[in-house]
């Protein structure tokens, strides 16, 4: 991307003085990792979630990947998720030799179509995988009663939905495990990180083990009881992390505003779909994401993102269909596999989505994207 002539950046973290004070204050102790902090930081986001346990590590990723690895997933073990996702939602069946198997979307909400999944089970279904798409919460009532029925495994990818509601239930408390990140364009961020969240204690033990080199629970220094990996989360890590915990329902607030004022400058726009909450959700806004009416091709997308990149308005194509990367095609998947995810990915386009977003930046925003869609 041509970064330098990038003048509205696509996100952009929400960093006070009491993040950078908070970071301070902890290079001035002798524990920058293994600390302090790491626990203050699980405890409060299990807190938040409304949830037992919080292993907090090193990335959203990492937290699939010990959920996945901590559950018990295996070789020839298949595990139900979506193409439309950000690719980790489905690379974590895969890092433990485990079959994703996709199935479509719903259109409506960008989640998983869950009239669509019984037909997509088989004797290996382990588990079922549903991602909160772009801070909207999946329909959480049929999955759990579905996992239930079948006796699979239920995970939720709420990466991109800290703080969102499904009937008054927050996003992160749903299922067998969850997961947060905190890369810096998600709602809050630790610089990278990201936490899994459980009432399963067995499970949170196991992961917590995982993610520090397989150490027992008494955490001596030489004693590796199981095959683990460096995934923690360090203390400077965890220190921003409670900081921008503590403004979450500020930041939360800010971008729903944001989300708002596109909305309003948006309406009546022809040939768009803004995006919208179902009656019974609160959305978490992660990103906001606009999609071209199906007249449109995949081309007059592309054209309207070159324009807007043209005027310094960074802009992405938000998603990708999975089953389409190169490791997924060499799983067989092809296009046409999954209609209604390719429709929808080949339309659609992220604008500008972030807490100092101005009215002004907006208004360049609406008024290059609507020269853009008139000269189609
Ligand atoms: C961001 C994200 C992740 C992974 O988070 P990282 O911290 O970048 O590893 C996983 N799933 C979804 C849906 C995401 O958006």
């Amino acid at each position: 991307m041509k970064d330098s002539t990038i003048s509205i950046p696509l996100a952009r973290p929400d960093i006070t003085e009491v993040e950078i004070a908070a970071v301070t204050d902890v290079l001035r102790t002798p524990f920058l990792s293994l600390g302090p902090k790491v626990a203050e930081f699980e405890q409060a986001l299990a807190r938040y979630a409304g949830v037992e346990y919080a292993v907090a590590v090193n990335s959203g990723t990492s937290a699939l990947h010990l959920i996945v690895k901590g559950l018990g997933l295996k070789a020839g073990d298949e595990m139900i998720t979506t193409p439309f996702s950000f690719v980790a939602s489905a690379n974590c069946a895969l890092f433990e030799g485990a079959t994703p198997v996709f199935v479509d979307i719903d259109p409506r909400t960008l989640n998983v179509d869950v009239s669509l999944i019984e037909g997509a089970l088989t004797p290996r279904t382990r588990a079922i995988l549903a991602v909160d798409v772009f801070g909207h919460p999946a329909e959480w009532e049929a999955l759990e009663r579905l996992a239930k029925r079948h006796g699979l495994w239920l995970i939720e990818d709420s990466a991109e939905a800290i703080g969102a509601r499904y009937r008054g239930r927050m996003a992160g408390s749903f299922g067998d495990a969850a997961v947060f990140a905190f890369y810096p364009n998600k709602q809050i961020t630790t610089g990278e990180g990201g936490v899994i969240l459980t009432n399963n204690e067995q499970l949170a033990g196991r992961c917590r083990s995982m993610a520090n080199q397989g150490r027992g629970k008494a955490g001596q220094w030489l004693q590796h009881e199981r095959l683990g990996y460096n995934f923690r989360l360090s203390d400077i890590h965890c220190a921003l992390g409670l900081a921008q915990l503590s403004r979450i329902d500020e930041i939360l607030q800010r971008r729903s505003r944001v989300a708002q004022a596109y909305a309003r400058r948006l309406q009546g726009m022809q040939g768009l779909h803004v995006p919208s909450a179902a009656g019974h959700v609160d959305v978490s806004w992660f990103v906001y994401v606009i999609r071209l009416s199906s007249r449109f091709t995949q081309a007059d997308r592309d054209v309207v993102m070159s324009r807007l990149r043209d005027k310094g308005i960074a802009c992405s194509n938000y998603f990708a269909p999975i089953h389409l990367q190169p490791p997924y095609r060499a799983l067989g998947y092809q296009p046409g596999d999954f209609p209604v995810t390719e429709g929808i990915a080949q339309r659609t386009i992220a604008l500008p989505f972030f807490n100092q977003l101005s009215d002004e930046q907006m208004d360049r925003v609406v008024t290059v994207l609507r020269q853009a869609l008139e000269s189609l």
